[in-house]
């Protein structure tokens, strides 16, 4: 496994060390010495955190001679909020009385993004994130506004944003990805991890099993010459994702290996990500049906869902729209007549207006088909590539994909959701988010292709058809 990662690690722009294993928290004052010397460090937490791992790691540091401080966010329950980047911009500016003040303002007004950058100091502080996603994704961002790296010791194997390029945090109502470097270290420590809430773990998986059915929607943005599949970032990934994936029983139990590898699948995740520059080699449809959950302010019995239940939904879906996709025979396209029935970006800019006029972001849909539309000639030039590829590419999708039955089977081993109603949607919900899906994001999916290929209807139709994986 210490192999595969410091292979990985060459392909990593940001990440220099990583360390996993258990008690591996006692490395990181000599890691933060080697990497940042003669710096302060500030252990960021939250109520839950600091308990688990955070005053341990502030006592490390302590008793290592390195000058240390510390924040607690005074929070059981909170989300990746521009807000909260605020705070953190004032604590790494050294100012936590301003901090503390942004965090208890329940009335705070957004600053604007632009104005967050400083001049780089020595003097700043430098951040040793404790915590799950969003201390993570909040410190990844605000170091970047400072100019400087951080560490980030995880507690739980909860998502694959650690060491991934990006922040994923919710600004003006629109849940956004700021570019900003991954950690220079990540100090993983599975006693810690592995004994995280079962549900968090779970989470974890369903955000690891998405990379699935995302890898099999890069391999058609691949052949339809949009994205083209980056080879390291491609192997680094979906090389092991299949054995990541198999004990979803020992990572429901808290098995320490099987969470060990579920952790190293998310850090591969993250570094193809880092590689790749984008998201594109970990999430495609399966995070969308999450974003529009997460911008729509959905709860479930008063909760808000972690990323990887909605995302585990999402991945579920999508293997149910890949079973049907793949039963088509595409070797008879009849490409004229899609050529000539293709509509114009203005219709195109029209459908999407409608689509989303009663969403919080309406213009979304508008924004993203302006920038991914296609002319009636490089569609026909696509169909092309599809139909006189098929039916070998379809078998090499066929490889790369599971079957609905296997994914839910996958899922619900792993204590993830694996029916829509696990996490309050009904179907009918659920097939209502399909043509918001197809059209807020710039990157081609399969649903531009089933559009493209005059099949879009039957596609959708046929996964909540009576018989249907979805059947409503
Ligand atoms: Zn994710």
């Amino acid at each position: 496994m210490e192999e595969r990662i410091s292979k990985a690690l060459e392909i990593a722009t940001d990440t220099k060390v990583f360390e996993m294993g258990p008690g591996a928290s006692a490395v990181a004052p000599e890691v933060f010495g080697n990497l940042f010397p003669g710096r302060k460090a500030v252990v960021i937490a939250d109520v839950n955190t600091w308990p688990v791992l955070g005053e341990k790691v502030f006592k490390l540091f302590r008793s290592a001679g390195i000058p240390v401080s510390e924040y607690v966010i005074d929070k059981k329950e909170f989300h990746a909020e521009w807000k909260y980047v605020e705070m953190l911009d004032a604590i790494l500016d050294g100012d936590t009385a301003k901090a503390r003040t942004i965090e208890n303002d329940p009335q705070h007004v957004e600053a604007d993004a632009e104005t967050a950058f400083r001049n780089p100091s020595e003097d700043y502080p430098v951040a040793v994130s404790v915590g799950s996603g969003v201390i993570n994704d909040l410190c990844k961002l605000s170091s970047y506004h400072h100019g400087q790296s951080y560490i980030s010791l995880p507690t739980a194997a909860s998502v694959d944003g650690y060491s991934s390029f990006g922040a994923s945090i919710s600004y003006r109502n629109s849940k956004q990805t700021f570019s900003c470097p991954a950690p220079v270290a990540i100090i993983a420590d599975i006693d810690v991890i592995a004994a995280a809430p079962k549900e968090m773990t779970a989470a974890g998986y369903a955000d690891l099993a998405a990379k699935i059915p995302a890898g099999a929607e890069w391999m058609i943005a691949d052949l339809m010459g949009t994205e083209p599949i980056v080879p390291e970032a491609w192997h680094v990934l979906q090389d092991v994702l299949d054995s990541q994936l198999s004990d979803p029983e020992g990572v429901a139990a808290g098995n320490p290996k099987a969470v060990a590898d579920l952790f190293e699948g998310l850090t591969l995740s993250g570094i193809a990500m880092q590689a790749a520059r984008s998201s594109r080699p970990a999430s495609c449809c399966d995070h969308l049906f999450s974003h529009i959950l997460d911008m729509t302010g959905y709860r479930f019995n008063g909760k808000l869902q972690s990323h990887g239940f909605q995302v585990a939904i999402g991945t579920l879906t999508m293997c149910a729209v890949f079973d049907e996709f793949l039963k088509m025979d595409l070797s008879s396209l009849d490409v004229d007549k899609c050529a000539e029935a293709w509509p114009s970006l203005e219709e195109e800019q029209q459908r999407a207006l409608g689509i989303f006029k009663d969403f919080p972001a309406p213009l979304l849909g508008y924004t993203e088909i302006t920038k991914k539309y296609d002319d009636a000639a490089t569609v026909r030039h696509q169909l092309e590539t599809i139909r006189d590829s098929w039916p070998s590419f379809r078998d090499r999708l066929r490889a790369q994909v599971y079957s609905f039955d296997k994914m839910k089977a996958r899922l619900k081993a792993a204590s993830a959701p694996c029916d829509p109603s696990d996490i309050g949607l009904s179907r009918q919900d659920l097939r209502n988010m399909f043509p918001k899906v197809q059209l807020m994001r710039f990157r081609f999916n399969l649903l531009d292709l089933a559009k493209r290929g005059g099949f879009y209807d039957t596609l959708v139709d046929s996964v909540f058809a009576p018989g249907g994986p979805l059947e409503i």
